[in-house]
């Protein structure tokens, strides 16, 4: 099963759950749940989101929220 039009990653809120958990391949990032089958909303963090999964995320390179002031201008090739 890998329905394409369904993301394989993002934010869903699982049953229960009092904040919204990123998702990747039904498993939450922070570790917490291991299956979701809902729907899943892919942008950044926002607030009220899990700590937990949003650290994981901007670990993993997702585009951060737009609030950090900090850039750096480095390039590699
Ligand atoms: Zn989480």
């Amino acid at each position: 099963m890998n329905p394409r039009s369904k993301p394989s990653e993002g934010w869903g809120w699982p049953l229960l759950a009092i904040k919204q958990h990123y998702f990747v391949d039904g498993a939450s990032l922070c570790g917490a749940y291991t299956a979701f089958g809902g729907v899943l909303e892919a942008g950044p963090a926002l607030a009220g989101d899990c700590g937990r999964c949003t650290h994981a995320l901007e670990r993993r390179g997702a585009p951060p929220a737009p609030a950090a002031p900090a850039v750096r201008s480095e390039a590699r090739h």
